[in-house]
């Protein structure tokens, strides 16, 4: 089954001159999701995972189904002031200005082997920011895997020594 039939371009979102990647149509369709799930799963088949990341707010669709598939635990990594636990929080740069991830502070114990995902790598800085809350919290980050990689947008430098995966690449 090609996947990228379900990867549906919206041009000028979330403002002029994006080409932005929609997932609805794969979340729509259970035969794309479960291909999807498939290949996410076989890059982990002999890894063994702890915990599984998923980064709001995309990523938590596919990061529920890899914590539900490989029976662990799920830890939402969210935008500032929706966790209502003790957090530590990552900033990263924003083409203007910045944003920043947080995390509950006891979602980590030392040493757990961490799956993170998201639906896009694009310029790699919100994944880079979720692979410093995981560290901080004395994790180790067993792979970082996408539905999608923007490859045209450099993001893997930003990732260097980190393994990645990625199910679709543009
Ligand atoms: P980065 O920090 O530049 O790598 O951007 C990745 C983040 O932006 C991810 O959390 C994505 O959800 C979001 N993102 C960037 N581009 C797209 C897109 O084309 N479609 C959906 N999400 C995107």
């Amino acid at each position: 089954m090609s996947l990228e039939k379900y990867i549906r371009e919206v041009q000028d979102f979330p403002k002029e001159g994006i080409g932005f990647k929609d997932i609805t149509p794969l979340l729509l369709n259970s035969n794309a999701r479960n291909e999807c799930l498939t290949i996410l799963l076989s890059a982990v088949k002999d890894k063994k995972i702890d915990k599984v990341i998923g980064v709001e707010s995309r990523g938590f669709f596919f990061g529920i189904l890899l914590a539900e598939a490989l029976n662990v635990g799920f830890i939402p990594v969210r935008k500032p002031k929706k966790l209502p636990y003790e957090t530590i929080s990552a900033s990263y740069d924003l083409e203007y200005g910045s944003d920043s991830l947080e995390i509950h502070i006891d979602a980590i114990q030392k040493g757990d082997k961490v799956l993170i995902h998201d639906d896009v790598l694009a310029t790699g800085g919100t994944a880079k920011a979720v692979c410093e809350l995981v560290e901080r919290l004395g994790g180790e980050i067993v792979q970082v895997n996408f539905l999608m990689e923007l490859s045209f947008l450099n993001g893997r430098q930003k990732l260097d020594g980190k393994e990645l995966f990625t199910a679709l690449t543009y």
